[in-house]
């Protein structure tokens, strides 16, 4: 179990399993820039939490869900989490005012297209596992809607996914707790890092090959 001061963003697994140092320069170093994609992502978000929340017969959908988890050691906010009506023999939780049991359902919102890793589906699971923890029940799958196809994905919470989830999490509390800034490397994901000027990843390298170069001529001496 985490206290509350050793919780982490659940948006920090996203930057983590993109890069390790955006990680830690926007978690530990409070370091963030915008770009294209951020701000897109960032205007899908908004839209999503400004509309208001819904009642239908057999399906409630509640909107910023705030969300914890001390034995993972997270917290964050759902976009959207969908209430459905319980079949009789599924297990849910009581909502005040409504008859019957009710199953969460989490669903959230991406710009762009599926992505070739499992790094949505990851942060998904993550918020699965809050509500299971906070509502003390258990959430079999749940959706990402992407912005580009406009179509939901349906993600099913199996133990693969919920153990790649706890790993990755696991990692996140190393590299946070470690409290260090990884070096940079230049790569191809670079090219759409909103942090590329902060981090100046080819600076290194030009940093690396000159120190390389001074040894090899220190050797020829
Ligand atoms: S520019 Fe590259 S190395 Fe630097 S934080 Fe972004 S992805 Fe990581």
């Amino acid at each position: 179990m985490y206290p509350e001061e050793d919780l982490l963003m659940i948006s920090a697994l996203q930057h983590l399993a993109f890069c390790e140092r955006q990680c830690a320069l926007i978690h530990l170093e409070q370091q963030w820039a915008e770009n294209r994609f951020t701000v897109l992502g960032e205007l899908l978000h908004e839209n999503v939490h400004q509309s208001k929340s819904e009642k239908k017969a057999d399906c409630i959908i509640a909107r910023s869900v705030r969300l914890v988890s001390y034995n993972l050691g997270l917290t964050g906010q759902a976009d959207v989490v969908e209430f459905h009506l319980c079949k009789s023999d599924a297990k849910g939780t009581a909502i005040p005012g409504r008859k019957g049991l009710w199953c969460p359902f989490p669903v959230e919102y991406k710009r762009g297209k599926p992505k070739k890793d499992n790094i949505d589906a990851v942060q998904l699971c993550a918020q699965a596992i809050c509500l299971e923890e906070q509502l003390k029940l258990s959430i079999p799958e749940g959706a990402i809607f992407y912005g580009e196809k406009r179509r939901r994905t349906n993600i099913c919470f199996d133990d693969n996914l919920r153990e790649e989830t706890k790993r990755l999490t696991e990692k996140l509390h190393r590299l946070i707790s470690k409290g260090v800034t990884p070096k940079p490397e230049y790569e191809k994901r670079c090219k759409s890092c909103s942090l590329f000027d902060i981090c100046n990843p080819k600076l290194n390298s030009v940093i690396k090959r000159k120190r390389y170069e001074e040894i090899l001529f220190q050797e020829d001496d």
